[in-house]
């Protein structure tokens, strides 16, 4: 192996986590590579307006990713658009083989930083509209349906931001819940109140409904038992998400019953220099936390390192 691709610390996912376990491996003295299969930033990429993230009263999301971009750059190496495709762990080496889309590496250890993906709705339609009118992004789509009648899909935070997202864009919105109440924050609840979202509690969607691009969604409403149907051009589902744990499977590290990855104080796995940070260890889901996570998984590797 050439030594160049030799590291002391491979972290997977340049997320809010994998990013600061780039900055805190690097700085603490390791050479770290942080690999991303897409762009730096995962999900924060998506979201409009970051108002907990200390010391920014306001922040858009890529903005906040493009800042941790630019300063774990300084410590660390980044490779983008290179999917970790394998990790295999060499027992008698102490060693991890990373193979990407792209290349192979060496590392002493792994953070898994692999993050979420959005959970589908599971109806009748989604897969034949996405993308003509069937979205998990309002601030991606949300501009193509100014002035157009669009529903939301969740009850959680990230289904109230999309709405409060797509009303100021423009959008006839209204909010389809299936329970009685939202489980988001109380301070984006008033905002969204504030704004005039509809809120349509009780009910799913059933299908979703159009010729070339959406028209309608079937609602089922829970309580009086009837289904209608609603003309809509957009379909926003925010119903949770996912982790992403392909990797985590293939190496053997312990998930929870959900399929997140199980960590101790120190976000170490079961696997001997296997650590976990951010959205797929579950939990409190926020960037301030991933970040945690990140810092604290690179310093135990760190310290682990030197025994
Ligand atoms: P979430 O908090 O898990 O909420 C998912 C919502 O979808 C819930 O209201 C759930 O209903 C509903 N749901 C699930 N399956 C459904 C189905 N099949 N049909 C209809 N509704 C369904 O997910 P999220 O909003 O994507 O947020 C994910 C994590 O990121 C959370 O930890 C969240 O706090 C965090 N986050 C934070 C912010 C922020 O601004 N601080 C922004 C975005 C995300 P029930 O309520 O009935 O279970």
């Amino acid at each position: 192996m050439n030594k160049g691709k030799d590291y002391d610390l491979i972290v997977v996912g340049a997320g809010p986590a994998g990013m600061t376990a780039g900055i805190f491996g690097a700085r603490s003295g390791l050479k770290t590579l942080v690999i991303e299969k897409g762009i730096s930033g995962g999900l924060s990429n998506e979201a409009t307006d970051i108002d907990n993230y200390p010391g920014f009263r306001k922040i858009g999301g890529m903005e906040l990713a493009e800042k941790m971009k630019e300063q774990t750059s300084e410590y660390a190496e980044i490779k983008e658009l290179e999917g970790v495709n394998k990790i295999e762990i060499k027992e008698k080496e102490q060693k991890m083989m990373v193979f990407t889309e792209k290349d192979s590496y060496l590392s002493n250890a792994v953070v898994l930083c692999t993050g979420t993906k959005k959970r589908k709705l599971g109806v009748k339609g989604e897969d034949k509209f996405l993308g003509r009118g069937v979205s998990y992004c309002a601030t991606c789509d949300g501009f193509f349906f100014k002035d157009k009648p669009v529903i939301v899909i969740g009850g959680g935070n990230s289904a109230v931001r999309g709405a409060l997202y797509l009303k100021n864009v423009g959008c006839a919105v209204t909010l389809i819940h299936r329970r009685d109440e939202l489980r988001a924050e109380q301070y984006l609840q008033k905002k969204m109140e504030t704004a005039g979202v509809h809120i349509l509690w009780n009910s799913v969607v059933k299908e979703i409904k159009g010729d070339k691009a959406v028209g309608s969604v079937v609602r089922y409403d829970k309580e009086s038992g009837i289904e209608d149907e609603l003309p809509v051009d957009g379909v926003f589902a925010y119903v949770g998400e996912e982790p992403v744990n392909a990797l985590a499977t293939q190496m053997d590290v312990k998930l929870d019953k959900e399929g997140y990855i199980i960590t101790d104080k120190g976000q170490l796995t079961n696997q001997e220099r296997v650590y976990a940070a951010g959205d797929i260890t579950g939990g409190v889901r926020q960037i301030v936390v991933a970040c945690a996570e990140g810092a604290i998984a690179a310093t135990s590797a760190y310290e682990d390192s030197i025994g």
